[in-house]
């Protein structure tokens, strides 16, 4: 390895990882971080958004109010209104300059302000060309658009600037490409700029071998890397920067589809114990005590569990489904059909309340066959434990004896089942309900306990587009759960508006009044804690005490939020499980998993402040009973904004998956990986999940092929792509709904 290069193994990678502030310096360099472009190849990869023509005048009649342009244009006219200088007692007044210019046929008013003599100034460098470039926002004034101090520079008959400063060699540069391309900016580093720095980067590249083998290029048609930054940065015309633009973009599908393609290559080279489905035990007895049929989708998902736990490699599998579209189910058969074959199965929850939850679901589900090995119990029986943190010292060590020993066949837990005093006396498989509450890194720690990995089946309510399936959980294979089982109830959803119908917040109450007369019991969701006198909106604290007290003041009535003890917490969850109280108004520590069947109504109070998908897993709380569900949400935001749109998306469908990528459509594409949340690099700058799907498919065939070729990852560029892929935020995108 050359040392030279920083760990890295090609020499054009190494180059795109040098520091900007060695070609640009320090004080530039800094700016750009604001723009989250910390290395050579950040800049390069920051791509123009558009680009404009840079010989043609431009057609005025397409400008839009607020839009960043670069205009090509002919001087029409010039009028000069000089201001006056000030004197005793008189104040100065600056004088403007008014220019008229056109394409041919339509005009834009450009205005400067300033003192007479730079006026003067201005007026001369604007008479002197045949036609100029202007870069500015497009403002307006009195109805008319028009561009306030523009930068710009004359060009004369012959395309050539006229005149000579720093800032018009910069606009040189632009103006001589034949497209202008015009960058995402900030105040500091207006477009030209960046594409001047985006040329002096691209200066220092060294003519070296492209990271990617030439099987891999000629196989998906892309330009060389060099070239396609050339290409993007200064192209000759539009066709040329979008082969460009999609080198790169396949770069980074390429990059994570290898990385996911050796990690899976990585597990399947890791042994497992076989778990082969056993006749006559407990798995059995169960079914047979089922008190409804399996769905289709239920035992298809199952068989194919049930045929992976019996191979000698790892099982590393994504099961999605609504909630409610029984996965627990699927999840518990499969730990069952593990006890049969001899080992133990662990179960991790998000949280201690969830993993209560999960351990009453499963104890009740198996009965008398989870009771242990007890006298009068059925001889397959095993023992089904609950480990939390919480736990008193002495259950928690009797408990930790029982799954040392291997009495206990199901052991189920929050992350405190990772810490090392846990031990399996032969752990055989692992099931992690809501990925996305636990990073990958504990997911290495888990599989990293037992010398022949467990099997893994990781469970998501939150449904994932495909694409984002593979660009994020690509390591992992997915089935999903599409039905929901027969007998659930539907869920109606209604926006209520109430800054134009005030009178409907009052009538929503009633309906909660309505539904408790009927037995039943409801959910109010507030975004926020409150409490303190703050100012932004209700919140929990306060919006209860306001119920208390007005039109809920005949209803038994919980609180429960994160900042409450946590046995307080576990009381009132407890309470409103249990049917001790009517209503609980509640932040979202109840967006997932909790199950209460006979909650059948939800309010979201300011339901604007909640994302889609969120909202979505939300009202997946209610209508889980015999009865339909009722979801209002209330907001004062008026019809026509984009966070009354998200609302009215929710209230139009129960669709999951649709929701799920509307919801990624509305984030800005950097979010998608949590990058910006974070303040980490995304290596996702390009690539938009929905959009480039595709493409992401394309890539994900060549990095199977190429771990087919290249099975020790040897390949230099594969090498160096495999390590930038490691910096992902994984699965962050699915934390900020
Ligand atoms: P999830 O974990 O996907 O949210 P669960 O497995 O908890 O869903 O199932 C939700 C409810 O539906 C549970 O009460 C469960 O017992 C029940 N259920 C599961 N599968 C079926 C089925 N095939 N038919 C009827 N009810 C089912
Ligand atoms: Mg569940």
């Amino acid at each position: 390895m050359d040392p030279e290069l920083g760990g890295w193994r090609t020499e054009l990678v190494a180059a795109l990882h040098a520091p900007l502030s060695g070609v640009l310096g320090a004080k530039t360099a800094k700016e750009f971080t604001a723009l989250r472009i910390h290395t050579v190849g950040d800049l390069l990869r920051h791509i123009p958004r558009r680009y404009l023509s840079g010989t043609e005048l431009t057609d005025l009649a397409t400008l839009t109010e607020g839009e960043l342009v670069a205009v090509f244009a002919r001087v029409a006219r010039i009028n000069r209104v000089d201001g006056s200088d000030g004197g005793p007692g008189r104040r100065p007044r600056p004088g403007r300059l008014e220019v008229l210019l056109t394409d041919g046929s339509g005009h834009l008013a450009v205005t400067f302000f300033g003192r007479t003599r730079l006026l003067h100034w201005w007026e001369n460098q604007l008479s002197n060309g045949v036609a100029g470039l202007f870069v500015g926002k497009v403002g307006s004034f009195r109805g008319q658009l028009q561009m306030t101090h523009p930068e710009f520079v004359m060009l004369d008959a012959a395309g050539r600037i006229v005149g000579k400063s720093e800032e018009k060699a910069r606009m040189a540069t632009l103006a001589q490409s034949g497209l202008v391309g015009m960058y995402p900016a900030t105040a500091k580093l207006p477009t030209w700029t960046v594409a001047e720095c985006a040329r002096l980067a691209l200066a220092t590249l060294p003519a070296a071998e492209d990271p990617w083998p030439d099987w891999v290029r000629e196989r998906a048609g892309v330009l060389g890397l060099a070239d396609a930054f050339t290409a993007v940065h200064a192209p000759l015309d539009l066709d040329q920067a979008e082969r460009g633009a999609h080198r790169l973009r396949f770069d980074e599908a390429f990059a994570t589809q290898l990385t996911m393609a050796y990690r899976r290559n990585d597990a399947s080279a890791h042994s497992a114990r076989p778990r082969v489905r056993l006749a006559g035990g407990i798995l059995d007895a169960f079914d047979a005590r089922l008190p409804f049929r399996l769905t289709s989708g239920q035992v298809e998902v199952s068989t194919a569990i049930f045929e992976e736990l019996a191979q000698d490699r790892p099982m590393q599998r994504l099961l999605q489904g609504e909630v409610g579209s029984g996965k627990t189910v699927v999840a518990l058969r499969a730990m069952l059909a593990v006890v049969d074959a001899g080992g133990q199965a662990a179960l991790l929850a998000p949280t201690e309340v969830l993993a209560a939850q999960h351990y009453q679901t499963i104890k009740r589900l198996l009965g008398d066959l989870g009771g242990g090995r007890m006298l009068g119990a059925p001889e397959m029986a095993t023992d089904v434990v609950l480990l939390t943190g919480s736990a008193p010292a002495a259950a928690r060590r009797e408990t930790l004896l029982r799954a040392a020993s291997g009495e206990a066949g199901i052991v189920i837990g929050t992350h405190a089942l990772l810490s090392d005093r846990v031990q399996f006396a032969d752990l055989g498989l692992i099931v992690i309900d809501e990925q996305h509450r636990f990073g990958v890194e504990q997911r290495a720690v888990l599989t990293g306990k037992a010398d022949a990995h467990p099997h893994l089946l990781v469970l998501t309510a939150t449904p994932i587009p495909r694409s984002v399936a593979m660009t994020i959980f690509g390591d992992l294979s997915v089935s999903t759960l599409a039905e929901i089982p027969a007998g659930r109830q539907p869920v109606s959803t209604v926006v209520v508006d109430a800054s134009l119908r005030p009178g409907w917040v009052e009538r929503a109450w009633q309906r909660v009044t309505e539904e408790v007369a009927a037995g039943r019991q409801v959910f109010i969701v507030c975004p926020r804690i409150g409490g303190q006198g703050s100012a932004d909106g209700l919140g929990v604290v306060e919006l209860a005490e306001q119920l208390r007290t007005g039109p809920l003041a005949d209803l038994r009535l919980g609180v429960l939020h994160g900042q409450l003890p946590s046995d307080t917490k576990d009381q009132v969850m407890a309470a409103f499980a249990g049917g001790e109280l009517d209503v609980l108004v509640a932040t979202t520590v109840i967006e997932v998993g909790v199950d209460v069947p006979n909650a059948t109504m939800m309010v979201v109070w300011d339901a604007d402040r909640f994302g889609i998908s969120q909202l979505h897993q939300l009202r997946g709380r209610i209508g889980r009973g015999e009865h339909p569900g009722v979801c209002l949400l209330i907001t004062r935001v008026p019809p026509g904004e984009t966070a009354r749109d998200r609302l009215d998306a929710v209230a139009a469908t129960t669709d999951g998956f649709a929701l799920a990528e509307l919801d990624l459509e509305q984030r800005r594409e950097g979010d998608v990986l949590g990058a910006s949340q974070s303040g980490t690099r995304s290596s996702l700058r390009l690539l938009r999940v929905l959009d480039h799907a595709d493409l992401i498919a394309e890539a994900r065939e060549l990095a199977e092929e190429a771990v087919r070729r290249d099975p020790q990852c040897r390949t230099p560029g594969f090498a160096d792509a495999v390590r930038e892929t490691g910096l992902l935020a994984e699965g962050d995108w699915l934390e900020n709904g």
